[in-house]
């Protein structure tokens, strides 16, 4: 199924560039030949992500709102502009919204100017709180219009339909991939996002703040291999435009990440729990059957192995051992 070398030397525009998800593909890319444009407006992407990139003659970074219209010139483009974790979606939802449907329709007029593939990075949010586990790209989702979350799932789900429109009304060449939670190096430590709240606290010997009971479940994949299912995308054939799931379906509970992450760095921590916040999904775990079958992508990498790997990249972050400094 995969179509031709993608790693060729190409132009790629990758929007959210100097985020986390963002700024691991810019390095692939950049390591498999490819000129990389990194455009981002730094909302929750910092120059540090990229710093080290700042120096390839195949690298340029440009600030840039992506809600406003870009005209550029490259081979490709990898749509990931949008804050991705709830504190930060939530604290500007109308600038959210934009960023989702605004970008979304900049980005695809340009490609379609440019006639060249585009690939969505959307998210596994546009199942809801879902009702079916695990879930597949047919279940249609069971999302609440009018919510705290619903700025980025409907903002997301919006982008998907004109995703979907610019191909069959203008023959665009799409590809979408909903994405489910990942982890790793890079995340921003006060993100708010389970997995790097429960390690810089656990680091901090702080309360680990468990929202509701922690029997809610999420499946977490390792950044690396996340992003060689996005790059494997873009290099299907034309006619394979998704949309298709990327996550680790390793599912666990979201006090057995806690206890994991307490057994790891030794911390003295307690588990607390907190008020869970509305509309938050109860069961998520990706069904990865068209994964398998379009892209040969199967992740392997165990949650305790890339979690050991997050806690040492936040170690290094936050001091060595924060914890033992503290003391
Ligand atoms: P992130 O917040 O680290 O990265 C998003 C980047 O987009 C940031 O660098 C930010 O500055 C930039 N950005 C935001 N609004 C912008 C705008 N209007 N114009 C230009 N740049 C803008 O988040 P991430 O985890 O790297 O997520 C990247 C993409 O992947 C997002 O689209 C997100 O919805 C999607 N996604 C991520 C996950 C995950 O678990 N990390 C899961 C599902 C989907
Ligand atoms: N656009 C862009 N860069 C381009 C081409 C278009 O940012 O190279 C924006 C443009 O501002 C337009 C949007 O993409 O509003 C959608 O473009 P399209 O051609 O699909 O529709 P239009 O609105 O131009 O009829
Ligand atoms: N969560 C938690 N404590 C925290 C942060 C998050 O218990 O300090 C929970 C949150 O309520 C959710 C899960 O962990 O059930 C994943 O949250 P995250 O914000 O990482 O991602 P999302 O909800 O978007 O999947």
């Amino acid at each position: 199924m995969l179509k031709r070398n993608y790693n060729s030397r190409k132009r790629i525009l990758v929007t959210g560039g100097a985020g986390f998800l963002g700024s691991h593909l810019c390095d692939r890319l950049l390591e498999g030949g490819a000129e990389v444009l990194c455009v981002d407006n730094l909302f929750t992407g910092t120059k540090r992500n990229i710093e080290h990139l700042l120096a390839n003659p195949r690298f340029e970074f440009l600030r840039h709102d992506v809600t406003i219209p870009l005209y550029v010139e490259v081979d490709e483009i990898y749509n990931l502009a949008c804050p991705a974790s709830p504190i930060h979606y939530q604290h500007d939802p109308v600038q959210t919204t934009k960023t989702s449907v605004h970008g979304a329709i900049n980005m695809l007029g340009l490609a379609r100017r440019l006639k060249c593939p585009i690939l969505q990075a959307s998210t596994s949010e546009v199942y809801g709180d879902a009702l079916v586990s695990p879930q597949a790209e047919g279940y249609w989702g069971n999302v609440n219009p009018i919510g705290v979350r619903s700025c980025y799932d409907e903002g997301k789900r919006c982008a998907e339909t004109l995703f979907f429109d610019y191909n069959r009304q203008h023959g665009l060449p799409i590809k979408v991939v909903r994405i489910f939670n990942t982890y790793g190096p890079r995340m921003h430590p006060q993100d708010g996002r389970v997995v790097s709240n429960f390690i810089r606290q656990a680091l901090y010997d702080e309360d680990i703040t468990i929202y509701g009971d922690g029997s809610q479940t999420r499946s977490f994949c390792y950044v690396d291999e996340l992003i060689e299912g996005i790059i494997r995308m873009m290099g299907t054939e034309e006619g394979v435009t998704g949309p298709i799931n990327l996550g680790n379906p390793q599912e666990c509970t979201v006090k057995q990440l806690a206890e994991m992450i307490v057994a790891q760095t030794g911390s003295q921590s307690q588990l607390v729990s907190r008020e869970l916040p509305s509309d938050d999904p109860v069961q998520r775990r990706p069904d990865i059957t068209l994964a398998r079958e379009h892209l040969g992508w199967n992740p392997s990498v165990d949650l305790s192995e890339g979690i050991a790997k997050t806690i040492t990249y936040f170690e290094g972050l936050l001091g060595k051992k924060a914890r033992q400094m503290q003391a």
